[in-house]
Parts: structure tokens; C-alpha cells; sequence
């Protein structure tokens, strides 16, 4: 069966993850390890970065951070992961859904002011498939209405808008190192802090609410409780894991890429055919080829194509129940205006197998079997 994913693996990431254990001695969080994954992304992305457990974690840190209180509001697409939402809904906040553009799948930027009331606290766009959302017209927004912007870059990182990565144009942004994502450390996260109002207090609820990463640094002599907070730091084993995949980025990012284009030139036929369509890159973005997906023509389709795929020993997904179709999304959170593509195109939507393992050869079987299926339905008729 060729995988739908298999998790990124470096020989050396065992090799560190041993000298964590064996040389410095040394699990828990902010060590060797973390410290030289942190310094790697201050370095590149120019902004505070915090490591921490999972992207979960990271937006809920954010939460933490704006100080959401029961009742706030905050404005997200629907096609999202469920921590999007969750993260702010753990603090009393409730979501105010909005449709997403057809051709990004990303929130359609137009349609945020509607949403936007006295009780709203922040925006969170979401950088679907490592595409950037319009962040300038969605930053003008945020500083017309006093409102935050917190990035959910989980699929983003080392992708651009107008030259800049995503996750350090708002206010905070965040990363994920789940194995399902480009870079891993099996669950692992990143918070990216652009608004030095945060930097301080970041690193305390980091800290279950210490002023531990400061006692560390010989700035205060005891630590003690300081604020609320949580445990958010990974161990060093993880860091360990991911920081041989930070030292060759540029070669994992160039690997997709050629794969992604590969998709893309073999299954271009069908979309001048109006088969299918395929991926849109706006031209203010550099992607990260977190993702290929196709759009098939609709719910039906998609599951004789993926029944199809899986008789060829090819795993295909799709993914993202709209959250407010979901029970905790309807508990939780309202949808403005009209559902014109959430639902519809979320549908119609399908992820095929990538990883950086993967090779030309599986691509080329999996466009080929899925030009098959269509010749195949063009020959019924
Ligand atoms: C993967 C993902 C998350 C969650 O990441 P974890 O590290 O697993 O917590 C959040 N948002 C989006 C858009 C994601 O793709």
C-alpha cells in the first residue's frame, strides 16, 4: 500500500536524540537540543519563537496570551482543524465561523468585517496547505478595529507572503511538528511572537505560570508563581528529533516542491479537460508543498475515486468536517453569512500521498491511476 504519510526520519535525529540521553544527561525541556532549534528559527524567521508541545499547545498559549475572557469572540474559517477553535473555545471565547475563498481555501478576507463586533477579540487565519491567507488586507482590518491576529501556521512553515514567512506577520503565529506535517518531532509545536508585548509573559505561562526561564537566566535570584500558565515544553528527545530536519529545511522544502510540481504537470491534463482542479498559488505566495490536493466534482465522486485508489493499493484522504457542522462547533460558535464553499468545497476535496520519502515513481503511479478512473468514466458513457 503506498502510505498517505510516513512521518519525516533523519539517521541523525537518532543520533541526537541518544546524546541527549547518553552525553548530556539531560530530558526535560530547554535544553542543548530545544535551545539550538530555538536559535535556529530566531535566526531565520527574526522574532521570538517558543517551542513548545504540540500547535495545540502553541494556540492555546495565544489564548493565554490575548487574555480571552468568557464571551469574546473570534473570528476563523470553518475548514479548519478542530484546535483552531478549541484553543480560544478553553477559555470561554466563542467562534464566529466565516466562508472561505474557492480558490486558496483559505478565509475569504472580504467577508471578516461583517463578522466583526464589540466582543471581538482577534482573527485567526489559517495558511491552508502551506498557502498564505491576504494577510495585508487582513492586518489593515486588525489595526482599524484594535483587534489581534494570530496566525494558525501549523502547515506553513518555511512558506511566504510577499517575502515574509507566514506565522511572523501577526501578532503571534504557530507551528506544528506533528508527523503529519513537514517537519516533526512526532507532537511538538512552536509559538512565534512578533508583538514584543508578549515575549515576557510568553516564557512565564510556558513555565505553568513561573518566572523559571528567567531564574535560569540569572535574572531573578528564586522563581516563584507569577501569572496563570500551563506546562508547555517539550522534552529534549523531541527537539532532539527535529533539529537534524531544521539543519537541511531547504533540501526537505525543494524535495516536496518537485514532488508537488510533479502532481501538478501530470494531472494538468485533467484539468484542462474540466475534470478535475487543481491547487492555486496566489502570486504573493511561496508555498511549501505541504500538501497536494485535487477537487473532484462532488461527494459522490470523491468516494468512488478514493475506493477506486485504495483497489490500487493508494491511500487518499480527505479531511475537515466544517467545524461548525460539527456537535462542539454548533456548541460553540455561530457561522456569518452564508456557507457558500465551506461546505462545498470541503467536499469535493482530496489529499494524495505526500512525505518527503516519497519518490517520482509514486507520483507518476498515483497520477496515472487516477487519469485511469477518469478514462475509465469517460468509456461508460
Ligand atoms: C496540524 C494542525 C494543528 C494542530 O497541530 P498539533 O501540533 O497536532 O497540535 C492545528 N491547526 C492546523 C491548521 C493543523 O493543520
Amino acid at each position: 500500500m503506498l502510505a498517505f504519510n510516513e512521518p519525516m526520519y533523519t539517521q541523525k535525529g537518532i543520533g541526537y536524540i541518544t546524546e541527549a540521553i547518553l552525553k548530556n544527561k539531560r530530558l526535560n525541556g530547554d535544553g542543548e537540543f530545544t535551545k539550538k532549534c530555538t536559535k535556529w528559527f530566531e535566526e531565520k524567521y527574526k522574532t521570538d519563537v517558543l517551542l513548545t508541545t504540540s500547535c495545540t499547545h502553541a494556540l492555546e498559549m495565544a489564548s493565554l496570551l490575548i487574555n480571552i475572557q468568557p464571551g469574546d469572540e473570534v473570528i476563523m474559517p470553518s475548514f479548519t482543524f478542530v484546535s483552531t477553535a478549541s484553543a480560544f473555545v478553553l477559555r470561554g471565547a466563542r467562534i464566529k465561523f466565516v466562508d472561505i475563498r474557492k480558490d486558496t481555501m483559505n478565509i475569504d478576507e472580504t467577508l471578516i468585517e461583517d463578522a466583526i463586533t464589540d466582543r471581538t477579540k482577534a482573527i485567526v487565519p489559517v495558511h491552508y496547505a502551506g498557502v498564505g491567507c491576504e494577510m495585508d488586507t487582513i492586518m489593515e482590518i486588525a489595526e482599524r478595529h484594535n483587534l489581534v491576529v494570530i496566525e494558525d501556521a501549523a502547515q506553513a512553515m518555511m512558506a511566504s507572503y510577499k517575502g515574509r514567512y507566514l506565522g511572523t506577520i501577526g501578532d503571534l503565529g504557530a507551528y506544528s511538528f506533528h508527523e503529519t506535517k513537514n517537519y516533526t518531532m512526532g507532537e511538538g509545536g512552536l509559538i512565534l511572537i512578533n508583538n514584543n508585548d508578549y515575549v515576557h509573559r510568553g516564557e512565564i505561562i510556558r513555565e505553568k505560570g513561573t518566572n523559571r526561564t528567567q531564574f535560569f537566566r540569572g535574572e531573578v535570584d528564586k522563581y516563584s508563581w507569577v501569572d496563570i500558565g500551563s506546562s508547555y515544553l517539550p522534552s529534549e528527545m523531541n527537539a532532539a528529533y527535529l533539529l537534524p530536519q531544521l539543519e537541511m529545511a531547504e533540501e526537505i522544502n525543494s524535495k516536496r516542491l518537485q514532488l508537488w510540481d510533479n502532481y501538478y504537470q501530470g494531472l494538468k491534463e485533467l484539468e484542462e479537460e474540466g475534470r478535475i482542479e487543481l491547487p492555486y498559488i496566489p502570486d504573493e505566495c511561496c508555498h511549501n508543498a505541504h500538501m497536494f490536493y485535487i477537487k473532484v466534482k462532488d461527494l459522490d465522486e470523491r468516494t468512488k475515486l478514493i475506493q477506486y485508489l485504495s483497489e490500487c493499493d493508494i491511500k487518499a484522504v480527505f479531511h475537515y468536517v466544517p467545524l461548525h457542522s460539527s456537535k462542539a462547533g454548533k456548541q460553540n460558535g455561530d457561522f456569518v453569512g452564508n456557507d457558500k464553499y465551506t461546505t462545498r468545497e470541503s467536499e469535493r476535496l482530496l489529499r494524495l500521498p505526500m512525505f518527503y520519502s516519497l519518490e517520482n515513481e509514486g507520483v507518476e503511479y498515483v497520477v496515472e491511476k487516477i487519469i485511469e478512473f477518469y478514462l475509465a468514466k469517460r468509456n461508460r458513457r
